[in-house]
């Protein structure tokens, strides 16, 4: 499959880890939105949040973005997580996925 979280996944792309365990990995977002923007990612492809029915999986990625911000030392002051889904959501690459910001105030507007 044509899909590039699942390529990483698999070591087929080399991309640095900011966490990883069985399930799912952790890694700095290639455009960054944010001094901090990292991505939980779930190992298992997943096109969307709607299409993962395994609740202890979604879990882990909120207790991975926990972990991960304080990897990033956005713990203290604070964080935004987030999940696009779909064309209304924003969701481009088509594989589950976590955003974690942090690094600066983010806007009021959650849209
Ligand atoms: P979405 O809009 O689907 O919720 O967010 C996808 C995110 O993945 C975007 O923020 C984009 O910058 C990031 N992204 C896309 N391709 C890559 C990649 O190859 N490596 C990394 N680290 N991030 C990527
Ligand atoms: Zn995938």
């Amino acid at each position: 499959m044509d899909c590039i979280f699942c390529k990483i996944a698999l070591g087929e792309v080399d991309t640095e880890k900011i966490l990883e365990t069985e399930d799912l990995y952790a890694i700095n977002d290639i455009n960054p939105q944010a001094p901090a923007h990292a991505l939980v990612i779930p190992k298992a492809h997943f096109a969307t949040l709607l299409e993962c029915d395994d609740a202890s999986l979604l879990g882990e990625m909120l207790d991975a973005a926990k972990k991960v911000a304080e990897s990033l030392g956005i713990d203290e002051k604070g964080f935004r997580s987030v999940i696009n889904t779909g064309v209304d959501g924003g969701q481009v690459v088509a594989h589950l996925h976590l955003h974690v910001l942090g690094g600066r105030k983010m806007n009021d507007s959650m849209g």
